[in-house]
C-alpha cells in the first residue's frame, strides 16, 4: 500500500515537472484554454455566420483638436448594417447605408480615411475582402481596389471575433501562448463582468508578423481581442474589439453588441495624446449562423489594380513646384540657399520619393522648413521623414504637445520600423525639431518671402496653417477648398474660412494651390463659394 502510494506521487511529481518544463513561470498551456471557449460557443461547426444591426464609426485621426477630443468623431451612422463572413473561404462581405457626400467613399470605419479620395456618391455601401484583396462599391458603382496595407488590416479583422479568433489560433505558425492575470475594476471597461476577475490571455501570430491576443474570462468566453498594426503618423497602433453580450443562436454564440477601439482607450492620456479610440461599435442583433452568402470572386479591376507611388512634377511659378501624383500633394517653394515644403501628407515611402525629386530640383539645397497645414492623418503620415532629413517643423502651436509627443517621437515601431524610429534624429533632443506658430510667421531671404499664417478653418480642426506668397499670389491651403472634385456643400464652412482669411489679411490671391487636387485661378474659388452661399 504504502509502496503504491510512492508510486504515485512520483508519477505526479514527474508529470507536473514536466508540463513546468514545457511552459515558462507565468505562462500556461493555451490548448486547454482555447478548447473551453469552442465548447462554450460551439465554434466546431461553424464556418460561416451572417449578423446585422445598426452601427457607427470613428473617422480615425480626424479629431477636430487631437489633445482634447475623447472620440474619434463620428460624422453618421452605418444603417442596415450587414457583415458576413466566411471563414472556410477567408471572405467577408460588409454592406450599409451611409449618408452620402460627406466622407470619402473607401472609407469602411477607423483606417482607411483618406481625404482626396473619390466622396461617396450613393447610400449604399459595400466592402467586400476575399484572401488578400479587399475592395469598396459605392452604391451600384465599379469595384475600386483598397490598397495593400489597407486590404491585409481588413484581412485580419474577419478573425478578431471568438469564433474567428479559435479558428486562426490552429493556422500553421499561429504559435499560441497563454498567460494569466487578475484583471482589475476599470472606469469603463466593458463587459459584464465581476472584478477582479482572474483571466487568460492566449496571444497568437497573424500573417508572420500581427500579435493578435484574445482576453478569456471566466465563463470561458472570449471578451476582447486585440491586436497592434502599423499606421504611418503614429507607428505601433492598438485595434482592439470588445464583444459583450454573447447569446445563443441555434448551435453557436456569438456578440450581438461590438465596440471596437483604434488607439488606445486612455482616459488620461498617460501614453498617447491623441485619445480618440471608439472607431466602430454597433448593435447587431439579427444573427444567422451558417448563412455563407454568395460567392465574392476577386474583380479582375482589382485583382490588376497597382498601387505604385508615383510623384508628379509641376512648376506652378518660377522655383515653385507642385509634387502630386496621390490623393494629397506636397508643394516646394525654392529659396536662394535652401528650400521650403508646405504639407508632408502619405507615407514615408512617398515622402522619400518627394524628397528625391526635391533633391534633383535644388541639389544641396536643404529643406529647412516643412510648413504641415493640421494634423489630420492624411496630412502628417511623412512628416517624421522631413524630421529624419533636417527639416524643422513649422506648426501652429496647439498642435505641438500632439506632435512632439505622439508623432515627431522616439518611440520605437514594432511592426513597421521607419527611418526615425531605426535613427532618431539629434535635433530631437535639442528641440531643434520645431517652430510653433500662432499668429504668423515668415520664411524668407533677399529672393522671396513666404508668409505663413494661422487660417480658423470652421468646424474642420483647430490650429490650421496656410502660406502665401505675396509676390507670386499663390496661397497653399489644405482642406478649405478641396479641386479634385466639384465643391461641395459640406466644405461651404472652410471655404468661407478661408475667403475671410484672405479678406483680413489683405491678400492679393491669383493662384490657389489645394492640398487635395490642382492649383486653381482664385476666381474659381470665387464662383464656389458664390454658388454654394446661394444655395445651388
Ligand atoms: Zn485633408
Ligand atoms: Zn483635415
Amino acid at each position: 500500500m504504502k509502496k503504491y502510494q510512492v508510486v504515485a506521487m512520483m508519477t505526479l511529481f514527474i508529470s507536473t515537472s514536466l508540463s513546468a518544463q514545457l511552459f515558462p513561470t507565468g505562462y500556461v498551456d493555451p490548448e486547454p484554454l482555447l478548447a473551453a471557449v469552442a465548447e462554450e460557443i460551439g465554434e466546431a461547426n461553424l464556418q460561416c455566420i451572417s449578423y446585422s444591426g445598426t452601427g457607427y464609426n470613428g473617422a480615425v485621426g480626424q479629431t477636430f483638436e487631437n489633445a482634447v477630443n475623447i472620440d474619434w468623431p463620428r460624422p453618421n451612422a452605418l444603417n442596415n448594417y450587414t457583415r458576413t463572413i466566411n471563414w472556410e473561404t477567408g471572405t467577408s462581405v460588409e454592406t450599409f447605408d451611409r449618408e452620402p457626400g460627406l466622407n470619402p467613399a473607401s472609407w469602411k470605419y477607423g483606417l482607411g480615411w483618406v481625404g482626396g479620395t473619390p466622396t461617396q456618391q450613393e447610400s449604399r455601401q459595400t466592402h467586400i475582402v476575399n484572401g488578400e484583396y479587399a475592395w469598396h462599391i459605392d452604391g451600384s458603382g465599379e469595384p475600386v481596389a483598397v490598397s495593400p496595407e489597407i486590404a491585409e488590416i481588413y484581412r485580419m479583422d474577419m478573425w478578431l471575433n471568438p469564433h474567428g479568433f479559435l479558428k486562426a489560433a490552429r493556422m500553421p505558425d499561429a504559435n499560441p501562448v497563454a498567460v494569466w492575470r487578475w484583471e482589475q475594476i476599470e472606469k469603463g471597461r466593458d463587459g459584464n463582468v465581476v472584478y477582479p476577475q482572474k483571466m487568460y490571455v492566449v496571444a497568437i501570430t497573424m500573417f508572420g508578423k500581427y500579435r493578435v491576443d484574445a482576453t478569456i474570462n471566466a465563463q470561458n468566453q472570449i471578451q476582447r481581442i486585440k491586436t497592434t498594426v502599423d499606421i504611418p503618423t503614429l507607428g505601433d497602433f492598438n485595434i482592439e474589439h470588445e464583444s459583450t453580450n454573447q447569446l445563443t443562436f441555434g448551435d453557436v454564440k456569438w456578440p450581438i453588441r461590438w465596440h471596437s477601439h483604434q488607439g488606445w482607450d486612455d482616459n488620461w492620456q498617460f501614453y498617447r495624446h491623441s485619445t480618440g479610440h471608439n472607431a466602430y461599435g454597433g448593435d447587431f442583433p439579427d444573427v444567422v449562423p451558417h448563412a455563407c452568402g454568395d460567392p465574392v470572386p476577386v474583380p479582375q479591376v482589382v485583382a490588376d489594380a497597382t498601387f505604385e507611388v508615383e510623384v508628379t512634377v509641376d512648376e506652378i511659378a518660377d522655383g515653385v513646384y507642385l509634387l502630386g501624383g496621390g490623393p494629397a500633394n506636397s508643394y516646394m517653394i525654392e529659396f536662394t540657399d535652401f528650400v521650403a515644403v508646405f504639407e508632408s501628407p502619405g507615407n514615408e515611402e512617398r515622402s522619400l520619393k518627394v524628397i528625391d525629386e526635391i533633391t534633383k530640383l535644388a541639389p544641396n539645397k536643404p529643406i529647412r522648413w516643412l510648413i504641415t497645414s493640421h494634423p489630420h492623418f492624411d496630412h502628417i503620415g511623412g512628416l517624421r521623414t522631413y524630421l529624419h532629413i533636417g527639416s524643422t517643423i513649422v506648426t501652429h502651436m496647439i498642435n505641438l504637445d500632439f506632435l512632439n509627443h505622439d508623432v515627431l517621437s522616439y518611440e520605437p515601431r514594432t511592426v513597421k520600423p521607419d527611418m526615425v524610429s531605426m535613427w532618431p534624429p539629434t535635433e530631437l533632443a535639442e528641440g531643434y525639431n520645431y517652430e510653433a506658430v500662432q499668429e504668423s510667421y515668415v520664411i524668407a531671404d533677399d529672393s522671396r518671402i513666404l508668409r505663413v499664417s494661422y487660417v480658423q478653418p470652421l468646424g474642420h480642426v483647430a490650429g490650421m496653417l496656410m502660406a502665401y506668397l505675396p509676390e507670386e499670389g499663390i496661397v497653399f491651403q489644405a482642406d478649405l477648398f478641396d479641386t479634385h472634385e466639384a465643391p461641395k456643400a459640406a466644405q461651404l464652412p472652410a471655404m468661407q474660412s478661408l475667403s475671410n482669411q484672405v479678406q483680413r489679411m489683405d491678400m492679393n490671391v491669383e493662384t490657389l494651390a489645394p492640398v487635395h487636387g490642382e492649383p486653381v485661378p482664385w476666381s474659381v474659388f470665387e464662383e464656389a463659394l458664390e454658388t454654394l452661399e446661394g444655395g445651388n
